[in-house]
């Protein structure tokens, strides 16, 4: 590997990135009001409930940054970190949102295939994952992509994982969680009992109210296990949506968004079509990491959408 920079350095359209969130703030009183009570994510343009506090978010990212990658795992191939590094940037340079303390670390792991990101702008890939991005898929598919330098695939992982960070995916699964956790405790402590307590010919109240609590409890579990499984598949397409109009702002070739979902389901080795079992389908409804197919067709479509002269 030759520490040579291959990335394209002239953005293609970095002004008129169709789709592009408008994070403009509002210049009326009650839009005001609106922008601090409900702030507009900065990658989607959505409006969304924020409870958990920048300085928590940046927090627990730090806080598990040094126990899940410390410094003495990361790589000693200094020439591979610095070009990782020199392309996670222009990625971050491009990025909607400027308040996270971005870093990158390459972890020596041969073994794992992976890259995650922790809140906050922290981000871990693996020198698995670098590896499988220089592996060859066969010949006829590989002719499409010959045109994707290193630095693009290399971009493909990052723009999703920053766009991951950046939409704040992993606080507002916690600040949900928390807000359930809440409610549930406020419900199995203060309600039920209070309404127990208005009706004092009841000998078994204390029992009831136990027994109501565990059912609140139950139900709050529930909830949480169905919004995480719901929002871990929109938290997906959302990034790999997003994560290719990074790369795309940021000048890679972001037909690396589509030669990576190809990997990967060359490595899961399952092909989602047409005759894919109906029960199985209905598994995938449930499933956390939607099948690669799916992404794959997302991923053209975004990529077409965005390659495509207007
Ligand atoms: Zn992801």
């Amino acid at each position: 590997m030759t520490p040579t920079c291959h990335c394209h350095h002239t953005p293609h359209h970095p002004a008129a990135a169709p789709g592009a969130p408008v994070n403009q703030p509002q210049s009326t009183f009650t839009g005001k009001i609106l922008d601090y009570v409900l702030p507009r994510n900065e990658v989607t343009g959505k409006r969304e409930i924020r409870i958990i506090p920048l300085g928590i978010e940046k927090f627990l990212g730090s806080l598990n940054y040094d126990s899940i990658c410390p410094m003495r795992s990361t790589t000693t191939d200094a020439a591979l970190t610095a070009k990782v590094q020199h392309i996670f940037k222009k990625l971050v340079d491009q990025c909607p949102r400027k308040n996270l303390d971005w870093e990158i670390r390459v972890m020596k792991d041969d073994a794992t295939v992976n890259a995650f990101c922790l809140p906050g702008g922290k981000v871990v890939i693996t020198t698995g994952m670098i590896n499988k991005l220089n592996s060859r898929l066969d010949a006829t598919q590989e002719e499409q992509f010959k045109d994707l330098t290193f630095e693009d695939n290399v971009a493909a992982v990052l723009g999703h994982e920053i766009t991951h960070a950046a939409a704040g995916h992993s606080a507002r699964a916690i600040q949900f969680n928390l807000l359930l956790f809440t409610v549930g405790k406020i419900i199995s402590y203060v309600v039920i009992p209070f309404y127990l307590l208005k009706d004092r010919t009841r000998r078994d109240s204390a029992r009831t109210a136990e027994a109501a609590a565990q059912g609140v409890d139950l139900l709050c579990r529930f909830a949480t296990y169905l919004f995480v499984q719901k929002n871990s598949r929109d938290h997906e397409f959302e990034a790999d949506e997003f994560g290719i109009k990074l790369a795309h702002k940021a000048g890679f070739n972001i037909q690396a968004s589509e030669r990576l979902q190809v990997l990967f389901l060359e490595m899961s080795g399952k092909k989602v079509g047409a005759n894919t079992h109906a029960v199985e389908k209905g598994l995938q409804l449930f499933s956390s990491h939607p099948p690669s197919q799916e992404r794959l067709d997302k991923n053209r479509a975004t990529i077409l959408q965005l390659t495509t002269p207007s």
